[in-house]
């Protein structure tokens, strides 16, 4: 590796931005510095679906053209950026895992793609996901498994796991992942990077395909709280493209971050260290707990009761809604299409070929909860529930600025240990899907290692709009820990 490929790879997301624009480096050096790390790892962890090479060339040129004539740089200008493949990006595959979608490629960017590109952000690449989204492994993609990078016999987590190791692994300094119980943080925890899920309407899903609509979020994945801060000032604002985003401002959420946390209340979730907790968990949170006391930090105990409610909750919702976003892959419009002797077969053979075992499951569990006679037993029950869900948050907030706990229950899993038991899979996102269930925003920041040698997720929980809190918290936090500077060696 040259010295300047050396330094690349160790400088932070802002640092990346600086250097082009002062000429220490061009964005075309840094652009193909990512590719050629994309080139050397990619066959073997499948962390990208697509990458987007010559495109992304070609932007970098944009830049450097810029750069030259000193004319005035976007936020971003010059920062490669992996994209994960549910997210719609102009003329580039956007597949969503699924062989339904394996040749579309969307005539549009997304709100949030548009953003990045319009601050000089470089799309380097399509990132590997469960197919819609859908899991917490990476297994389900119709293109096989993204491994982890820090051992590549297990899961990168999911269903982010191509964002999370592209950043891990050093294939793209930032990426971008989408959260419908936990898609974002849980996938950060496995690979040791940062991971946000924003507040629901804070950031455009205008462009992402749809999950669960009354849960998805789109949010960054990156080496640090600061990188994550950067991009959420990209992303973030009102979009009149998504009838769902707020209309409140978002302003610089790096300028609070070297803020001091003294005398924020953290509030340790009871419900959070009961049994099922690996006992290596227990001890990385403690300790960081300890290091944000040392900050400051006053630590109050806080309870969100119906946390055992949560998974039932979110998977019946998440089920119905699936089913119901899902049905317009029929075959008629831009996907898949198998032959069939009339409409109905065709209709039929598409969606048994285009899909794959847990998106059917999945169908038939909601199509199943929202049919009359069922419909008020599970689906409007589980909405009843997540109501109080939300109000579990709004009083444990009362009394406390954030609420601290881990990302997930272990570390990363083996590659086929859950596959033949969905219901284990689905267990183990308890500490991830309240924060969608209640919109509220969460970033998981690493913490730790297992003896194994696998990252540990710290999570906060903030109140509805309250980013900067928890991005300061998580900066401050790694202001005073290298957790987060650690990177495998595969
Ligand atoms: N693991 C959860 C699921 O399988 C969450 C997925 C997500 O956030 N997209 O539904």
């Amino acid at each position: 590796m040259s010295r300047l490929n050396r330094e690349i790879a160790r400088l932070s997301a802002a640092e990346i931005v600086q250097h082009i624009a002062q000429g220490n480096f061009s964005a075309t050096e840094c652009t193909q510095h990512f590719l050629d790390a994309i080139d050397r790892a990619n066959t073997r962890l499948n962390a990208l679906i697509t990458v987007a090479g010559e495109q992304a060339l070609e932007s970098a040129a944009a830049i450097d053209q810029l750069v030259q004539s000193k004319k005035k740089l976007g936020p971003l200008a010059g920062l490669p950026i992996a994209i994960k493949d549910g997210i719609c990006t102009a003329g580039l595959r956007t597949s969503a895992g699924s062989r339904m979608l394996q040749n579309f490629v969307p005539p549009y960017d997304a709100t949030i793609v548009k953003r990045l590109k319009d601050a000089g952000a470089i799309v380097i690449g399509k990132t590997n996901m469960d197919e819609f989204a859908m899991g917490s492994s990476t297994e389900n993609s119709c293109v096989g498994p993204t491994l982890n990078p820090w051992a590549t016999e297990f899961v990168p987590g999911g269903s982010s796991g191509g964002s999370a190791a592209c950043v891990a692994a050093d294939l793209a300094p930032t990426a971008i992942g989408s959260d419908t119980g936990g898609s974002i943080r849980q996938p950060a925890a496995f690979c040791g990077v940062t991971g946000l899920k924003p507040t629901y309407g804070r950031v455009s899903r205008s462009g992402l395909i749809a999950f669960g609509s009354s849960l998805d979020h789109i949010g960054p994945l990156t080496r640090s709280a600061a990188d994550a801060a950067l991009i959420l000032t990209t992303i973030a604002g009102h979009d009149s493209q998504d009838s769902t985003s707020a209309m409140i401002d978002s302003g610089d959420y790096s300028t609070a971050l070297d803020e001091s946390i003294k005398g924020l209340k953290i509030g340790v979730c009871r419900e959070h260290f009961g049994a099922g907790l690996n006992p290596e968990i227990d001890i990385a949170i403690q300790e960081a707990i300890r290091v944000l006391a040392d900050r400051g930090a006053q630590i109050v105990e806080t309870s969100l009761p119906q946390t055992e409610f949560a998974v039932p909750t979110y998977y019946v919702i998440a089920c119905c809604e699936a089913s119901s976003n899902l049905a317009r892959f029929d075959g008629v419009r831009y996907t898949h299409r198998e032959p069939g002797d009339d409409l109905e077969q065709m209709y039929c053979q598409t969606r048994a070929a285009g899909f794959g075992a847990e998106v059917k499951r999945r169908i038939m569990l909601g199509t199943f909860a929202l049919s009359s006679g069922y419909y008020d037993a599970y689906y409007l029950r589980a909405s009843k529930v997540r109501r109080i869900i939300k109000q579990d948050y709004d009083v444990a907030l009362e009394s406390c600025d954030l609420i601290l706990g881990p990302t997930t229950p272990t570390a990363a899993f083996r590659l086929g240990k859950h596959t033949q038991d969905p219901l284990e899979m689905y267990l183990a996102d308890i500490y991830t899907v309240s924060a969608n269930l209640a919109g509220v925003p969460a970033i998981s920041v690493p913490c730790g290692f297992s003896k194994a040698g696998l990252p540990i997720g710290m999570q906060l929980q903030g109140r509805a709009f309250a980013e900067s809190t928890l991005l300061q918290v998580a900066h401050q936090y790694q202001q005073q820990t290298d957790w987060h500077l650690r990177r495998p060696v595969f």
